[in-house]
């Protein structure tokens, strides 16, 4: 059923690598989609709401591929849609199942597509610079295929790195990672009596000084069906103060999801490098014994979380920072600040800067007033040929990544890099000297948003 050489070969199927996988199919090209787990979708299929569809100013910025997944599981009541927000911009919180089925049944319907599951990137293979395939391990057995193109979605840039692309990571100093997290769900939450005690209790959604001009109302939990709040920081301060709560966070992050369940994102592992396998493994150790921690904690002092149930928590620990690629552009905090959206941007970033802080509790939003653009050259590495990067590793500065990794912007960037493959293809060029224009054509033509409306 597998080749042995394909057009082009992505891998990593998370919100970076499925739309670039599906959009170069769909134009034609022989694609396999490689994915270390048995589900297709990375932190796409995790229960994570969608963050930024929709800029601060309510304009949209994801349509294309992103927006078709979201039109198949709206069918399927998966999702209630883009609900602006005030903290994120827009939240469209997802069922992870429906979620799931949804891209193996795009995958399927792809005809050019083979999805090569269970398969771990063991090496890649360059000649003077240029790729020209890689090997796996699959249930135990080394496979090895060829390809000229491929985009390296593993949200580690693994292929990259092993290729010999420069890459940054965290700071100047290669230290100061946004902590990893495992998430988890809570049943069994009665949400009247959550709100019942805010309104008699404020300060319970009142945000820290270091999410400047954002304002969180009681109004806008009660009106949506599904809504995101960060809060409780005077009963998480009090008790990290005597010592009952050790979770290195300030306030308590939940989301009620389309299935009536609260989705929690409080654990943090600090001090922590996923690129080292010592150290992304004491995470998920780490991560466990918070998740054990702060259930009962829920339970005894968040009002409505008497009786709630530990449903699921997500299978690995979600990974938020790790390698940045050194890419033919880089999109910094200057760009953003500037709301800049350059001639040859081919996605829109329309969320804010987001920072888990990497030794403390702490966590800053630093507003952005509307979507900026994402230029090619960010998905171009430098020093290997026929590789782009797609998902939260594109060449962007440490600030500017606080805004680029959400999955909205990822799953723009990922068709974006799909079709660029299929461009390079067409014209038999490397993927670095495609004509821009004709990529922003072809992205126009398939609905996706390269300017704001
Ligand atoms: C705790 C947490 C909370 C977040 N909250 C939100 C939120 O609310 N909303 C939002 O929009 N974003 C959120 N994000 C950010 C967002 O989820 C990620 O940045 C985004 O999903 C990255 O997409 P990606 O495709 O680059 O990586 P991923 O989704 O991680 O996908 C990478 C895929 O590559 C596969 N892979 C990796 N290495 C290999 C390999 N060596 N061989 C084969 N396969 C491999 C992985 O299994 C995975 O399926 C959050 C992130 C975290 C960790």
């Amino acid at each position: 059923m597998y080749n042995k050489k394909y057009d082009l070969i992505v891998v990593g199927s998370g919100a970076g690598g499925f739309p670039a996988a599906i959009a170069a199919a769909r134009r034609g090209l022989e694609v396999l989609l490689v994915e270390r787990n048995a589900q297709i979708g990375g932190l796409l299929v995790s229960g994570l709401p969608i963050l930024a569809f929709l800029d601060r100013s309510g304009n949209p910025v994801v349509k294309g591929i992103g927006q078709e997944i979201i039109d198949r599981l709206q069918a399927l009541n998966g999702t209630k849609g883009h609900i602006p927000s005030p903290l994120l911009n827009s939240v469209t919180h997802v069922s992870a199942p429906w979620m799931s089925i949804i891209l193996f049944e795009m995958c399927e319907q792809e005809e050019n597509l083979d999805v090569l599951l269970y398969a771990e990137l063991k090496e890649v293979k360059v000649d003077n610079g240029k790729m020209r395939g890689i090997s796996v391990f699959c249930r135990g057995e080394e496979m090895v295929f060829e390809a000229n193109l491929v985009i390296d979605a593993t949200g580690d840039a693994c292929v990259a790195y092993k290729a010999g692309a420069k890459y940054e990571k965290g700071d100047a100093d290669g230290k100061g990672l946004q902590p990893p997290t495992i998430t988890f769900e809570l049943g069994n939450v009665d949400y009247e009596k959550l709100f019942d005690y805010l309104s008699e209790h404020p300060e319970g959604y009142k945000l820290p000084e270091t999410f400047p001009g954002i304002e969180q109302t009681l109004d806008y939990f009660r009106s949506n069906i599904c809504f995101t709040m960060m809060g409780f920081s005077d009963i998480v301060n009090e008790a990290r103060k005597t010592g009952e709560l050790t979770i290195p966070r300030n306030m308590i992050d939940i989301c009620r999801q389309v299935n009536g369940n609260t989705f929690v994102n409080v654990t943090r592992s600090i001090d922590t490098d996923v690129t080292d396998f010592e150290s992304i493994i004491k995470a998920e150790f780490v991560c466990h014994k918070q998740v054990k921690e702060l259930v009962p904690f829920m339970q005894k002092y968040i009002p409505g979380f008497e009786n709630a149930q530990l449903v699921s928590m997500i299978p690995f620990i979600g990974v938020r920072e790790s390698r940045r690629i050194v890419g033919k552009k880089q999109l910094t905090l200057d760009n953003i600040k500037n709301l800049e959206l350059p001639e040859d941007t081919v996605a829109i970033a329309g969320y804010n800067v987001d920072i888990h802080s990497p030794d403390s509790a702490d966590m800053t939003m630093l507003t952005v007033k509307h979507g900026v653009g994402i230029p090619y050259g960010c998905l171009v590495p430098e020093y290997v040929e026929g590789l782009l990067m797609s998902g939260r590793t594109i060449s962007v500065d440490q600030s500017a990544f606080a805004m680029t990794r959400v999955m909205s912007t990822c799953l723009a960037v990922g068709q974006a890099a799909g079709i660029a493959m299929a461009i390079a293809h067409k014209h038999g060029v490397l993927p670095s000297d495609i004509d821009v224009s004709e990529l922003r054509a072809e992205l126009k033509k398939d609905n996706a948003l390269i300017a704001l409306d």
